[in-house]
């Protein structure tokens, strides 16, 4: 974290509620950070670096004016439109995409680049219309490496439907987003990495709907099968953090036990099932303005369709011990099927609630429950494979060594379980 330049201080902001023309002035304490000071708030950098186009591709503008240019032209970047005041307050629209089904899971993402002709102080407002904010801005100066403003440093109109930061611009490209991105390409090619030298075979089991590859890994033994997936859901990279935990440690484990559990296990592992979702910036949907995580009944689309199919090819009537599916939201939750599913390994649950109940400084909530026709890859499991799936939540602002210790806690549980 070299740039020394970024700052944010919170300043009075004016908002004129265009109903009640009521001034919604605030004022609030003013405080001065620099980005270096903001150290402690960093994240490790990634080994697998998302692709993002150099500045001298001359990205296209959402909107310019008083010394700013603010684009939105790379992978993951939001729907985003702008405005620029003349005193160069910055307006940007925070869009979903379009959805078959009236309402979209309230997933407000953000990512935009603005380019500063000089170093600056400016204000940004992120303007939901009727959704709230939910992701506490990251910055960065490269689009690589990132910085959580800290908390307080957002200030929220009555509704919370605006959300307004004062951020010290140095000259050139500052990028702000509501994760650290992580493009399709930066989970399937972590995945790749993590994976190397230990005997996997990659495949592109299918298309997107806009063309992307649809890419998977299996490895391992072939008595028993596991399975795992992440980034259904655009947004949701804390789930990803602990998707990387759960691999790390299923893989890197050296002890007796875990080579007994890969001997055993054939491992099925899908890092990226909605690239066009992710690369377009999107909420929740696919480009088919589906929720991929309520399709997995019907299959209407060609990433479930594909995905459910090479599954089953690839699980070839294996017994499937568990299929894990991490994802974000507001809070740590698993949701998991009743106890008394007709499943054959139902019993795993208890004994991965107990791991993250004795290893976790914060072991997460449970919510016990199953619905056939509610078309998450969860039900899925239960109705098509007999196996207890999973849904890992993880909390959006979780820490990410947090989340990569719950998916190491599952991963332990998991091989201590089944490797008898
Ligand atoms: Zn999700």
């Amino acid at each position: 974290m070299s740039r020394a330049s970024w700052g944010l201080r919170h300043e009075p902001i004016l908002a004129a509620n265009a109903e009640t023309g009521r001034d919604m002035t605030r004022h609030t304490a003013v405080g001065f950070v620099t980005l270096a000071a903001l150290g402690g708030c960093s994240l490790p950098s990634m080994p697998s670096l998302p692709s993002l186009p150099m500045l001298s591709s001359a990205p296209k503008a959402i909107c310019a004016g008083a010394g700013l240019t603010i684009d939105a032209d790379f992978p993951a970047a939001g729907r985003h439109d702008c405005v620029i005041g003349p005193d160069g307050d910055v307006v940007v629209a925070v869009d979903h995409e379009p959805t078959l089904v009236e309402g979209i899971n309230p997933s407000p993402w953000f990512a935009f680049r603005i380019t500063s002709d000089a170093a600056r102080q400016v204000s940004i407002t992120l303007d939901y219309t009727d959704y709230n904010h939910r992701y506490a801005p990251f910055v960065s100066g490269d689009g690589r490496a990132w910085t959580a403003l800290p908390a307080g440093s957002v200030t929220l109109n009555d509704r919370k439907t605006r959300a307004t930061v004062t951020l010290n611009l140095p000259q050139g490209a500052s990028w702000i987003a509501g994760q650290p991105l992580s493009p399709s390409d930066d989970n399937i090619a972590w995945t790749r990495n993590a994976l190397n030298g230990r005997g996997f075979d990659e495949t592109r089991y299918g298309d997107s709907l806009e063309g992307r590859p649809l890419v998977g890994f299996v490895g391992g033994g072939g008595i028993d099968a596991m399975v795992v997936l992440t980034r259904q859901h655009p947004p949701e990279t804390s789930g990803q953090e602990a998707y990387r935990g759960f691999l790390d440690r299923l893989l890197s484990r050296n002890d007796d036990t875990a080579k007994v559990f890969r001997a055993r296990h054939r491992i099925i592992i899908a890092p990226m099932p909605n690239p066009d979702g992710v690369d377009g910036g999107y909420w929740r949907l696919n480009a088919g303005g589906m929720d991929l995580n309520r399709d997995w009944m019907k299959l209407t689309q060609p990433e479930t369709k594909a995905l459910s199919a090479w599954i089953v090819k690839e699980v070839g009537g294996r017994k499937v011990v568990s299929m894990m599916d991490f994802h974000s939201t507001d809070k740590t939750v698993i949701y998991a099927p009743p106890l008394a599913s007709p499943s054959p390994t139902i019993d795993f649950l208890p004994a991965l609630k107990a791991k993250f109940d004795t290893t976790l400084n914060q072991p997460p909530e449970w919510s016990y429950a199953h619905n056939a026709n509610s078309g998450n890859s969860k039900s899925w499991a239960l109705e098509t494979l007999k196996a207890p799936g999973i849904t890992v939540e993880l909390w959006d602002q979780i820490p990410t060594a947090e989340a990569r210790a719950l998916g190491a806690a599952a991963a332990d549980a998991l091989v201590e379980y089944f490797a008898k």
